[in-house]
């Protein structure tokens, strides 16, 4: 007898769980905010416990060891107002001009998560009540008449607090109505129905973060699964007439890691990319090997004491910034295999798709 395999079964759609905080706080400077308020309408009637702090400062997410504070801290929205250094703009080569923040955090448990090592303190979700400044100070950074671009997903995946926060949507309608600027954003969420009706422009490229099968069952708590963000990259790119969002849209693939079988693994995903999005569309890659510094790795072991990804710096290969700093990467002779691998794949199955760089 025939044995059949349905082979939709193999890939959950399992959207990501939304994310319900313990509490929301919010500090009296970002009440003064008419967007703080707006937040805290949208918060408080999705039924969140709201407290007003009596000072601007967040305190109380210390627990009695560092899981206790990650957990607290990774079950409280913040929101407070961006400090004044957050006007003073950081470029972000290769990815964009500049870098611009409307939150910093994540409730996802990626456990890998970049943001270990870039921010400081227990993982608290801060979102920004004083965005139409945050946005306005923009300007500043894109000279007329030169296309400038801007990354709002350094320190947070905006996709993740949408729901709370309406802040994404608040950005694609800003640059939507400004010709020169350009703006760009990442996810590993799949919630993008409350993006596809805004007048966008097309100013904004939405980018989704895919993994090969098996890292992302293993390694990425608390996100869509790999189909539904496929999906939900489908949706965004087709065209208004047909019920998307009609963006430019963009596959950041990372952290690349050359697990076991890697080739089938990536290769599946790119099979599934590819009958994902067969229609013409505006495609960027941007591909990204798996790396960590010695910070990021004790704090990544205090949160993911049991974790099973490999950071073992005796496999891998130094590199040093010109601070001095100095992160693990793949030892060349595997980054030039994963490099030439994803390079061919890439031209053969997307010709008419921009891959920004690999790193
Ligand atoms: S989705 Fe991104 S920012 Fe959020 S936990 Fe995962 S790696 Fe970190």
């Amino acid at each position: 007898m025939a044995v059949t395999t349905n082979v939709t079964s193999l890939y959950q759609t399992r959207p990501a769980p939304i994310w319900r905080p313990h509490k929301a706080v919010f500090t009296p400077a970002a009440l003064e905010e008419p967007y703080g308020n707006i937040i805290l309408e949208k918060v408080a009637s999705q039924g969140i416990p709201v407290e007003v702090l009596s000072g601007n400062r967040i305190t109380g997410l210390r627990g009695k060891d560092v899981r206790a504070t990650y957990r607290t801290a990774k079950n409280t929205l913040a929101v407070v107002n961006a400090p004044a250094s957050a006007f003073k703009l950081r470029p972000i080569p290769p990815s964009a001009d500049w870098q611009f923040h409307l939150a910093e955090g994540c409730p996802a448990h990626c456990q890998y998560c970049y943001l270990a090592g870039s921010l400081a303190g227990p993982p608290v979700i801060r979102v920004f009540a004083n965005l139409p400044s945050i946005l306005q100070n923009l300007g500043h950074y894109a000279p007329t008449g030169k296309l400038t671009t801007f990354e709002a997903s350094c320190y947070t995946d905006p996709l993740g607090i949408e729901h709370l926060t309406g802040s994404l949507a608040e950005c694609i309608r800003y640059f939507g109505e400004r010709p020169h600027l350009r703006l760009r954003w990442v996810t590993k969420y799949n919630q993008v129905d409350s993006l596809l009706n805004l007048p966008h422009q097309g100013h904004t490229r939405c980018r989704i973060s895919l993994n090969a099968e098996p890292v992302a069952r293993r390694l990425e708590g608390g996100t869509a699964s790999v189909e539904a963000r496929l999906q939900a990259l489908r949706r965004l790119a087709l065209p208004i007439s047909q019920g998307g969002g009609g963006y430019p849209i963009g596959v950041v693939l990372a952290p690349i890691m050359p697990i076991p079988d890697w080739e089938v693994h990536y290769g599946d995903l790119l099979d599934r990319l590819q009958s994902n999005l067969d229609f013409p569309c505006d495609l960027t890659f941007e591909l990204i090997s798996h790396r960590f510094t010695p910070g990021s790795k004790d704090v990544l072991l205090q949160w993911y004491p049991n974790t099973s990804l490999d950071m073992d710096e005796t496999q891998r290969a130094v590199k040093r910034n010109k601070f001095g700093g100095q992160k693990f990467v793949y030892r060349p002779d595997m980054m030039q295999r994963l490099r030439s691998y994803f390079e061919k794949q890439l031209s053969f199955r997307f010709p008419k798709a921009k891959l920004l760089y690999w790193t």
